[in-house]
């Protein structure tokens, strides 16, 4: 296929990571001439960038398929992501998708259109996920004014519930230099804030004797990016030492994103996690005392298999305890080939919703006490270009999401702003 002058649209699903491998395809077909236009112009290539976190994700990303293909019959439809790596052929089924590449083969988008012959059966395109070793750094410049920078893939803890290390394979990650040498290149575009991703972030580092806490100390010298932010961290890798950096750092924000799963030692056993709740608590006491101030998300899955009525009440009361701003809640989802499906006790659907909802109410308990200690006080917020219906938004060091009236000055800068309740957005 001739790419110049081709238009190609994209459409991320799932996390931040897959939206800043999205931009790095996109910037590969950019580079050989193809117009990047909105999803719902006319397109010649739709490249789909598919998540697999949960049966919702994968059904999601069906009806995504189906939708393109319906809208627009005539152009080339690529599917990529964690999805298209676990059930390539599954995908292929689907009449009218041109071309599936699996956690490597995505980055050769470009390749693999100009040698695309339409003539030819189509085969999905992905290699064996364990004998992936090379690591294919991956950055969101010039969506926004926050860029999302990929600084490690893959897992190799393989919590009992989570397909992910097979979707996305060993641990690896990218060297400090190239981080630094990255996150240098986006600032010369305007980039202020880079948020580090990964699928294990604490992890980077493994097979290159380099650590994430020397990778925090090369970024903190980067004077030309203002605000650094941390995507997620496992708990057991956010050591004090981390915790003390980033009280004294300058850049990196009093942000933290910590997936704790269960607030019970029993599931935490069960889902095969690397630590005690009491290591949890004791992470977010160490953060309140050092930086009072934090924004605290924290990652819960309910529903669980095996997971009680009784042992779901003592992660409730754990939780309710906990001194943080809000939890991201997900209901537990059956997934092929996980080591949970092993486990007999099933948690009813109606009683999995009611411990979603009960976790979703203690949720907005807890941010709504954390924005309520702000009112009244000046947090800088770095305004993005984002704007909708009259409006521009932005976030505060420490996360709380602010929006205000359309104001082009204030775009991609850090302004002080003083906070009322008429300011608080969703995010
Ligand atoms: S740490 Fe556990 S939940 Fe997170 S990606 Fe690895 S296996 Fe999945």
């Amino acid at each position: 296929m001739i790419l110049s002058g081709k238009k190609a649209a994209y459409i991320t699903l799932g996390c931040k990571l897959n939206f800043s491998e999205t931009s790095t395809i996109r910037h590969s077909l950019e580079n050989a001439g193809v117009i990047t236009v909105n999803e719902k112009e006319e397109a010649d290539i739709f490249v789909i960038n598919t998540c697999s976190v949960t049966d919702v994700a994968e059904r999601k990303g069906r009806q995504v398929i189906r939708k393109i293909i319906h809208h627009n019959p005539d152009a080339y439809v690529v599917v990529v992501g964690c999805y298209a790596q676990l059930r390539a052929k599954e995908i292929m089924q689907i009449e009218g998708v041109n071309l599936v590449l699996g956690a490597h083969e995505k980055f050769k988008v470009e390749e693999y259109l100009r040698f695309y012959d339409a003539r030819q059966q189509q085969e999905p395109h992905s290699c064996d996920i364990f004998k992936l070793g090379n690591f294919d750094l991956a950055c969101s410049f010039g969506d926004r004014t926050r860029c999302f920078l990929k600084i490690q893939d893959g897992c190799d803890y393989f919590c009992s519930y989570c397909t992910i290390p097979y979707a996305r394979g060993k641990s690896r990650s990218a060297t400090i230099r190239q981080v630094v040498e990255t996150a240098k290149s986006v600032a010369t575009k305007g980039v202020k804030e880079i948020i580090l991703t990964g699928v294990n972030t604490g992890d980077f580092g493994r097979g290159t004797q380099e650590n994430f806490f020397e990778l925090l100390q090369a970024l903190d010298k980067v004077e030309e990016i203002e605000r650094f932010r941390i995507s997620s961290i496992e708990p057991n890798l956010l050591t004090d030492d981390i915790i003390h950096f980033i009280a004294n750092s300058v850049r990196f924000m009093p942000h933290f994103h910590i997936p704790l799963q269960s607030g019970s030692n029993e599931v935490l056993r069960l889902m095969k996690r690397r630590y005690p709740r009491e290591l949890f608590a004791e992470k977010i006491n160490t953060i309140r005392t050092l930086l009072p101030d934090a924004f605290i998300g924290v990652d819960v899955i309910a529903g669980m298999r095996g997971e009680t009525l009784a042992y779901f009440e003592d992660a409730f009361s754990f939780i309710s305890k906990l001194d943080i701003s809000r939890l991201h809640v997900f209901p537990y989802s059956e997934r092929q080939g996980t080591k949970a499906l092993e486990i007999k006790e099933i948690v009813p659907p109606t009683e999995k919703h009611q411990r979603v909802e009960a976790l979703l109410k203690l949720s907005e308990q807890k941010l709504n006490q954390f924005y309520a200690r702000f009112i009244g006080k000046t947090r800088n917020v770095l305004f993005e270009e984002h704007h909708a219906q009259g409006m521009i938004g932005g976030f505060t060091d420490n996360y709380i999401r602010i929006e205000k009236e359309f104001d082009a000055s204030l775009i991609n800068q850090i302004v002080p702003v003083t906070i009322t309740p008429e300011l608080l957005g969703k995010d």
